[in-house]
């Protein structure tokens, strides 16, 4: 709390400097009008679809003709409402949504705003927004973004409240924009256990859910598994992932089936029906994951589920992360790599953490470590254990511990899950905070990148721990600072990592997303002609760029 409060003054302060007037300029559109021009925006973002993929087509040429690219584009300023349309915007807003049992709907309360706008998990550039409103139906989300397009003020969504790279942050602008904040939309509406689905609101979590489904003796779970407090449609909008994605995948496979969600322009969509798999088309259900809420508010989400099985967990140590990596290649391409939940890499740095902060209870060997969680029959289980035992001993792991029974899995599991706490108590030191990062190579590439990575940081004296889901290739790093002066270091380091990472044919993200803090990497990883593209269907389907501006897509002198 106190460091949060901290962070909130500092950013306090630097949004003062930030601060600048945006012209006031309102054209009004009647909701009628609004929805003849929905539709016609969506059979534009095909046409937009195309005519992007034209652009990459030829931008993607130009690369290689040294033709001129994107210089003709016509990009123009988005013009917002100033604080004379805010105010009439809050009327509005307050008229649709008024108080009920003192509770309120509609606050630009200064406190509540810090809350919303600022991060206590990102360093990045945060601003304020400018009111909140709690919505509880997809017809809330309408009535909020009908007046915002009214007025011209920008729309940030914000559910659970938990990404890290400055996603949910106020517009930049001043006045900033309306946060919709949807973490009360937290029904589960229907649970389909014959086929294997869900349909929920946004601001359902997923351990809630989990719960929720253990609760009613239901066998399936939802396996995707970010930051404890993430909502459903955080997860879709950031394309999450987890310690569960070498077994399942990301936020990037089919575990969602379809979406019910608000566009700029006031329409509400359903993205596809309930069935398992369709061709109909192409897929508009993945147009919004990893979206950030920029084309779209998500109301609701039918998830796919599956079978929770019997799970254990094991342990080795290895002399170096390349033994650890190429121990992580022969198990998952072994026969019983299906039966790998999950492997997760700690580094020595992050065992001496976890053996400093006694959250354990059990000392560890300080060695580059390995935990695995099983899954399957307690047969398979077992034959999976020995079968790994194996190969981390050819990889010359020494120490093997695989746990005897439930309670003994949960508490090795649990070691892995106090890292970061363990990481911010390990200079005791209470100023200390933690810069997390997060990128993606080839799972091969990976020793090459921590080696590196690790070599960096030290040579700046910067101390810091390393978990990764190493199954994947996608690793964090925790960076610990204490002042302004170490933060500059701690960024620098970040800076070098990313590039690092893209080099190796990487990404500057795995699963946290882009937000404000990665969007400047994009077009070094993707290309200017695929960065144009999604450009082109932001446009197409926002043109007044209301929705959450200022994220995910490289600013114009970024590039
Ligand atoms: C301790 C910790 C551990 C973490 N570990 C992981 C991890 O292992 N893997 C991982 O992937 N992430 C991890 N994260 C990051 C975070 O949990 C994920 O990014 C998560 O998916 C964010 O969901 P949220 O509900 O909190 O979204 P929010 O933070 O509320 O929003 C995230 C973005 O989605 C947009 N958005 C929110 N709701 C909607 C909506 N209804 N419609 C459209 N757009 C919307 C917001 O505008 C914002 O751009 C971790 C975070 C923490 C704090």
């Amino acid at each position: 709390m106190l460091r949060a409060s901290r962070q909130i003054l500092r950013h306090a302060s630097k949004r003062a400097m930030n601060a600048r007037s945006i012209p006031a300029s309102v054209r009004y559109q009647s909701t009628e009008t609004a929805k003849t021009s929905g539709t016609r925006l969506l059979a534009s973002l095909a046409t937009a679809s195309l005519i992007g993929g034209t652009i990459g087509f030829y931008a993607a040429d130009a690369v290689t003709s040294n033709a001129p690219r994107s210089a003709q584009r016509n990009y123009e300023k988005p013009k917002y409402g100033g604080p004379n349309e805010v105010a009439a915007a809050k009327q509005e807003l307050l008229q649709l949504f008024p108080s009920k049992d003192g509770k309120e709907r509609v606050t630009d309360d200064k406190h509540k705003l810090e809350a919303y706008g600022f991060s206590p998990n990102s360093y990045h550039e945060e601003h304020l927004h400018s009111l909140v409103v709690k919505v509880l139906s997809t017809e809330d989300v309408v009535k909020v973004v009908n007046v915002a397009r009214k007025y011209r003020i920008p729309v940030i969504a914000f559910t659970g409240g938990t990404s890290l790279e400055g996603h949910y942050s106020g517009y930049q602008g001043n006045p900033g924009g309306i946060c919709i904040d949807l973490s009360g939309m937290n029904k589960i509406l229907e649970i389909h256990e014959a086929d294997s689905d869900v349909v929920v609101q946004a601001g359902v979590k997923w351990e809630d859910l989990n719960h929720a489904l253990e609760e009613k003796g239901i066998p399936l779970f939802f396996p995707l598994d970010p930051g404890p407090g993430a909502s459903i449609s955080g997860m879709m909008s950031t394309g999450c992932s987890g310690t569960n994605a070498v077994r399942y995948g990301t936020a990037k496979a089919e575990w969602f089936l379809n979406a019910t969600v608000v566009l700029p322009n006031g329409e509400v969509i359903k993205t596809r029906r309930r069935a398992r798999k369709s061709s109909a088309g192409f897929d508009t259900t993945k147009l919004f994951i990893g979206a950030e809420g920029t084309l779209g508010i998500i109301t609701e989400a039918t998830l796919r589920l599956t079978p929770k099985l019997p799970t254990s967990v094991a342990v080795a140590q290895f002399n170096d992360v390349s033994s650890a990596v190429s121990a992580v290649t022969e198990v998952l391409q072994s026969p019983m790599g299906a039966h790998v939940q999950c492997i997760e890499l700690l580094d020595n740095h992050m065992m001496e953490a976890i053996n400093h902060a006694g959250l354990s209870g059990h000392t560890y060997p300080v060695k580059d470590s390995l935990f695995f969680k099983f899954q399957g029959s307690p047969l398979a289980i077992k034959e999976t254990s020995k079968i790994v035992q194996d190969i981390v001993k050819k990889h010359g792991s020494k120490d093997f511990k695989a746990a005897k029974n439930s309670e003994e899995a949960e508490e090795l599991w649990n070691h892995r899950k106090v890292a970061l706490w363990s990481s911010l108590s390990w200079l005791d030191d209470a100023d200390t905070r933690i810069w997390t990062t997060d990128v993606c190579v080839p799972p091969s590439r990976l020793p090459e990148l921590v080696g590196e990575t690790k070599k960096d940081l030290e040579a700046h004296n910067i101390k810091s721990t390393i978990v990764g889901h190493v199954g994947d290739g996608n690793f964090h790093a925790f960076l610990l600072f204490r002042n302004d002066e170490e933060l500059e270091r701690v960024k620098g380091a970040v800076h070098r990592m990313v590039h690092r990472a893209i080099s190796l044919d990487g990404t500057c993200t795995g699963e946290h997303g882009v937000g404000v803090g990665k969007k400047e990497y994009l077009v070094e990883e993707l290309g200017e002609g695929t960065v144009e593209l999604m450009r082109s269907i932001k446009r197409a389907v926002d043109p007044l760029n209301l929705f959450n501006p200022g994220k995910l897509y490289p600013d114009k002198e970024n590039k």
